[in-house]
């Protein structure tokens, strides 16, 4: 070992115990070169049993294995060693064609997020019933004919807001429950055309909707979970209609591209500043929450739809420029892309 070697792997060390994380050094064909003495806490590695070894026979979890081929920011997945442990792995290129790995135990902060849905989908549906029941009432009420006429403006306004605190809800269930499934979409036949074509009539039925184009290759179709692909085009498709006037143009596609298919919507509207772009998927992060509120948004359709995709293993791109407009892009791979006769895909885990 050269004395810059034994350095670095001091310097490594010395990194490595003082936050107790472990690090792995890999060479360039992915062996296992050097480990530090949390890895074998971590991952049950052993050094004399286990250097030499490439790290993926090791640790096998597709995520990892996945991760490894296209290391960009960090995986978290469950420890080899106990399964109810949680460790973020994150490959670093070191020295000349090596890598480290630096794996950090996460089991407390997955926990935490864990309780954190659970609380938001308990709390939401406990509050379901009670809106139910209050939602009723004020239609009893509202449909009577027995109120003074004073009442009629605060129980319209009443009502309005129970739909907007009902809407709310069903999004917060809706996402909680995308971030909460680990596995993949499944692959069922969903013919897009038969999903679009409504949601295009129901918007372009509308007073006051700018004009809405569709253009679909009736082709093609997706392979995925109906409710959720709906989800994607209606969430994006009403935002267009809400940030657009009534004299702007948006056009909705559905198209191959190569080997992918795409579900875009363009639209002429007010636009988004680029300092926004990278947050407009988070929870409740609105340019305009008064806008947003106006025009019925709860803040959530993006965070909706960017998981949504995720789970069909697609991806959501962003391209706006202030008082010009938007265009916001599903990719989906190839694997999900099919013809609407064709079988259903049958995936066996
Ligand atoms: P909201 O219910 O507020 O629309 P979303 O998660 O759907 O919540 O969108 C988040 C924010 O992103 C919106 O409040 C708005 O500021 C911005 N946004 C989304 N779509 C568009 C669009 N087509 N044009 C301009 N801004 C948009």
């Amino acid at each position: 070992m050269t004395d810059r070697y034994k350095r670095l792997l001091r310097e490594v060390r010395e990194c490595t115990d003082a936050l107790q994380d472990g690090g792995i050094i890999l060479n360039s064909a992915h062996e296992i070169v050097w480990f530090n003495s949390a890895v074998t806490n971590l991952l049950g590695l052993d050094p004399a049993r286990d250097r030499g070894q490439r790290v993926d026979n090791l640790i096998r979890h597709p995520d990892f294995v996945a991760y490894q081929e296209d290391p960009e920011g960090e995986v978290v997945i469950p420890s080899p060693r106990d399964p109810e442990r949680h460790l973020a792995v994150q490959l670093v290129p070191y020295g000349k064609g090596q890598s480290l790995a630096i794996i950090r135990d996460v089991t407390r902060q997955v926990r935490l997020e864990r309780t954190r849905r659970d609380f938001i989908a308990n709390a939401s549906h406990e509050l379901r019933s009670p809106l139910t029941v209050i939602s009723g009432y004020l239609d009893a009420l509202a449909e009577g004919g027995e109120l003074p006429e004073s009442w009629e403006a605060p129980i319209t306004e009443t009502q309005r807001q129970v739909d907007r605190m009902t809407t709310i809800l069903s999004d917060l269930i809706e996402l909680t429950r995308l971030e909460s499934s680990e596995d993949e979409a499944e692959y069922e036949l969903v013919n897009v055309r038969e999903l679009l074509e409504p949601i295009h009539a129901e918007f372009s039925g509308r007073s006051k909707s700018p004009r809405l184009e569709l253009r679909l290759d009736a082709e093609l179709a997706l392979l995925g979970n109906e409710s959720e692909v709906h989800s994607i085009f209606f969430n994006l498709i009403n935002n267009a209609v809400r940030f657009t006037s009534e004299a702007g143009d948006i056009q909705i596609q559905w198209r191959r591209d190569g080997a992918v298919a795409v579900f875009s919507v363009a639209d002429t509207g007010i636009g988004i500043q680029e300092e926004h772009i990278p947050r407009i998927t988070e929870r409740f992060y609105r340019v305009d929450k008064g806008r947003s509120r106006e025009t019925g948004g709860t803040g959530l359709g993006l965070a909706i739809v960017k998981h949504a995709v995720q789970r069909h293993n697609g991806r959501l791109s962003i391209e706006s420029q202030m008082g010009k407009g938007s265009i916001f892009e599903c990719h989906f791979p190839e694997t999900r892309v099919a013809s609407p006769r064709s079988p259903q895909r049958v995936v066996v885990n």
